[in-house]
């Protein structure tokens, strides 16, 4: 276990914002979690659980103990002549994780590749791309009560999987630190080539889409992913800002009278999911900058950190977006980011 007091964040968050932790540890075990709770002063802090740094807008100093969890094996729990299963230790990164189960010729991580962050963090916004979310492969989390380290262990059906959400930012947020991840992955699948890009960039590279491999899927996905989306080591950001919101088929109607080209997929419960990239376009704030904090000129659902902003500064962009937004289109964009 590593503690360190008065820590800068700056190279533990995406957006390279300079904040301090009044301490930051770096735990392996859970055991560290009942351990450190015997310290009176770190145990009178709030706890705060961080993984990359990826998904997150730090706007101040954070008075209270940052944990991150750096366990990241990854072990093999189970195979059969169909699937194998992986148990992977919550510090693991997510892309690694990727490369390594397409390399092997497993299915069901491949459209997921190069999404920043841990294997910890995954399951916590239920990431996605392509396509895919991780909840088709997560089969069980095991997790630590950060009051006490009590171990609390849930399987799929019991994490409240939605759209960038989970039982995580609902009744467990902050309440524990995510330890190890199960995944069931396929040795045989056909790949889920549902999103047009992935599909069409496929299409074209192949003769034939019927015998590819993860690993070949993999690669066309880093090829969009590294056209579109800036790499968090030149330019700051945390991927997409906000969450592409629903609206109701009436709403959704309404607004396409006024406006014709208006995108929109429908959803099995008959509402409509509008891209927020496309909204935040119509109120012209693709590729503008307010001092060092802008939006992405290659995607406007992603703001971005041209240098010296700060988190402050990130999140006033953000709310004038946000009423542009509700201005035009009586749509309230939701963030996706969390802040501290
Ligand atoms: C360039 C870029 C592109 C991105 N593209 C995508 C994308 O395509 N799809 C997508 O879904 N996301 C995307 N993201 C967002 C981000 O990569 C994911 O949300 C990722 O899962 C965050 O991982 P992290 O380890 O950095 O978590 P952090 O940002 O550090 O934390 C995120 C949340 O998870 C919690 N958390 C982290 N680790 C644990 C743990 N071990 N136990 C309990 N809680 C924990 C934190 O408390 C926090 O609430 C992108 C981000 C960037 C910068």
């Amino acid at each position: 276990m590593n503690i360190y007091a008065n820590y800068d964040l700056k190279n533990q968050n995406t957006f390279h914002f300079s904040v301090k932790a009044r301490f930051f540890i770096e735990v392996r075990h859970a055991s560290a979690i009942p351990t450190l709770r015997q310290d009176a002063l770190l145990s009178s802090l709030p706890w705060q659980v961080i993984g990359n740094g990826s998904n997150l807008v730090l706007d101040r100093d954070l008075d209270c103990v940052v944990i991150k969890c750096i366990y990241d094996e990854i072990h093999i729990v189970k195979e059969d002549a169909d699937s194998v299963w992986l148990s992977v230790g919550s510090g693991c990164n997510w892309h690694d994780l990727v490369i390594y189960t397409v390399d092997k010729g497993w299915w069901g991580l491949e459209n997921l590749a190069l999404i920043p962050g841990t294997v910890g963090a995954a399951p916590v916004h239920n990431i996605g791309a392509y396509g895919t979310e991780v909840q088709d492969t997560i089969t069980r989390i095991q997790s630590f009560d950060l009051r006490d380290g009590a171990r609390i262990e849930l399987r799929r059906n019991e994490c409240n999987f939605a759209y960038r959400s989970s039982i995580f930012t609902q009744a467990l947020a902050n309440r524990v630190l995510i330890h190890r991840v199960t995944f069931r992955l396929r040795k045989q699948a056909t790949p889920n080539l549902m999103n047009e890009v992935l599909n069409a960039r496929l299409l074209d590279q192949y003769e034939s889409i019927e015998h590819l491999t993860p690993r070949q899927v993999c690669d066309a996905v880093i090829a969009i992913r590294n056209k579109r989306i800036p790499d968090p080591d030149l330019l700051g950001s945390a991927g997409s800002f906000f969450k592409n919101p629903f609206i109701s088929s009436t709403h959704y109607h309404s607004l396409q009278a006024q406006y014709p080209d208006i995108p929109g997929h429908k959803t099995p419960d008959g509402h409509i999911k509008v891209p927020a990239a496309w909204l935040i376009e119509q109120v012209d704030w693709k590729g503008k900058r307010i001092g060092d904090a802008g939006v992405y000129d290659k995607h406007a659902l992603i703001l971005v950190n041209y240098g010296k902003a700060t988190g402050k500064e990130i999140l006033a962009l953000a709310e004038q977006i946000r009423e542009d937004v509700i201005n035009k289109f009586s749509i309230a964009l939701e963030k996706e980011v969390v802040t501290i």
